[in-house]
């Protein structure tokens, strides 16, 4: 591999003459642990940056330039995850951009779930066009889906995504929960303007559906600052709003994600809060993503990336565990958003969410 700063043992070499001491046996031999001690078990893999939504908090502008040809292959994919299999990774979500405009997305699902120690095979989608590819994702073993929602109101929907599609999309949802078993999450970014008027919908959205819907607290780059400091709430409202009203805090499964869930006695559905601004939030931190080039990034807003191309190429999954132990010390401990540093994340869809 070409030693550049950019890769994993030119990092691993920076870290030592930085002063800090990395001890071998820090690494267990079957499982990528950090210098927290925080096992890394999923992996979110971005299979394309591409997207066909503008998003106005993600991508206002729709997506710049040309998609790029060398996106990871079905070969790639396969020794990518195997490697990580390997090294205990028991969930892979596939991500993007929007990983439904990938053809053979069908057949990513179907490695996953071949690969040998990988249980759960999970999709992030904006849902657009989901009726037209839900037997195929079912029939290749998805088993977790979450959706994009961002508002329940078709005109905000639009106004949002640059997509007339919400009605399409709730149709869609409700065939999925009437004919797949499939589970099912739905996210919508916390904005000011919004967040009140979503909450009351999504309450009657999921009273008869065992449908999560979960508000995601709005999370600055450097391409949506003038709306987040527009649009940014805290998730205390909502907060308030849920225990006033009878809403119980739920407890995370383990191998859960970062969202806290509230029930009710009279709904079936959950609704959940992810907040990344909240105190200690990556302190269970258990994932570790992926770029449709092959660039692993050790936390979303680190300042560089790290790339194992040459091992996916190569079908070196030997080469591409070595490299993935070793760059377990260098795991950042917690994002810097609260002082609006993303670093290189420009926007969400460089590498999902
Ligand atoms: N295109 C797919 C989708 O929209 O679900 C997958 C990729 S998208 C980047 C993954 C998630 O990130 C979506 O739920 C989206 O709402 C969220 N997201 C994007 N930009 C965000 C931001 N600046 N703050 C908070 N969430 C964001
Ligand atoms: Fe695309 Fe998802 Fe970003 Fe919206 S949030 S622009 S759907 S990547």
């Amino acid at each position: 591999m070409k030693k550049s700063i950019h890769t994993p043992s030119a990092a691993l070499a920076e870290h030592r003459l930085s002063g800090s001491v990395f001890h071998h046996s820090e690494l267990t031999p079957d499982h990528l642990t950090d210098h927290f001690h925080r096992k890394l078990t999923y992996l979110r893999l971005s299979v394309t940056d591409f997207c066909n939504f503008r998003c106005n908090y993600c991508l206002p502008n729709g997506y710049q330039g040309k998609r790029p040809d060398n996106e990871l292959t079905l070969d790639e994919i396969s020794t990518l995850f195997t490697g990580f299999a390997a090294l205990g990774t028991t969930k892979v979500r596939l991500t993007g951009g929007e990983p439904s405009v990938r053809r053979d997305l069908p057949n990513i699902i179907a490695l996953t779930k071949s690969t040998a120690g990988i249980q759960t095979a999970c999709i992030s989608s904006n849902g657009y066009k989901l009726g037209k590819h839900l037997s195929a994702w079912r029939s290749a073993g998805l088993d977790k889906l979450n959706i994009s929602i961002d508002s329940f109101d078709p005109a905000i929907f639009h106004q949002i995504t640059g997509h007339d599609s919400l009605p399409q999309l709730l149709h869609d949802i409700d065939k999925l929960l009437d004919s797949t078993d499939i589970s099912l999450k739905l996210n919508g970014i916390l904005m000011a303007d919004t967040a009140y008027d979503n909450l009351m919908a999504a309450l009657d959205f999921i009273k008869d559906r065992p449908v999560a819907y979960r508000f995601i607290e709005f999370m600055q780059t450097s391409d949506n600052s003038q709306l987040f400091f527009a649009q940014h709430a805290s998730s205390q409202h909502i907060k308030s709003y849920l225990q006033e009203h009878g809403w119980t805090a739920t407890a995370r499964p383990t191998d859960g994600g970062p969202a806290i869930e509230y029930s009710h006695p009279d709904y079936l559905g959950k609704i959940g809060l992810i907040e990344p601004y909240a105190p200690r939030f990556c302190d269970n931190c258990n994932r570790l993503r992926v770029s449709s080039l092959g660039k692993v990034h050790l936390c979303l807003f680190d300042h560089q990336n790290y790339d194992i191309r040459t091992y996916l190429s190569a079908g070196d999954t030997d080469g591409l565990i070595g490299a993935l132990q070793g760059l377990m010390p260098i795991k950042p401990e917690h994002h810097h958003l609260h002082s609006a540093d993303s670093g290189i994340m420009r926007n969400l869809s460089m590498v999902g969410g």
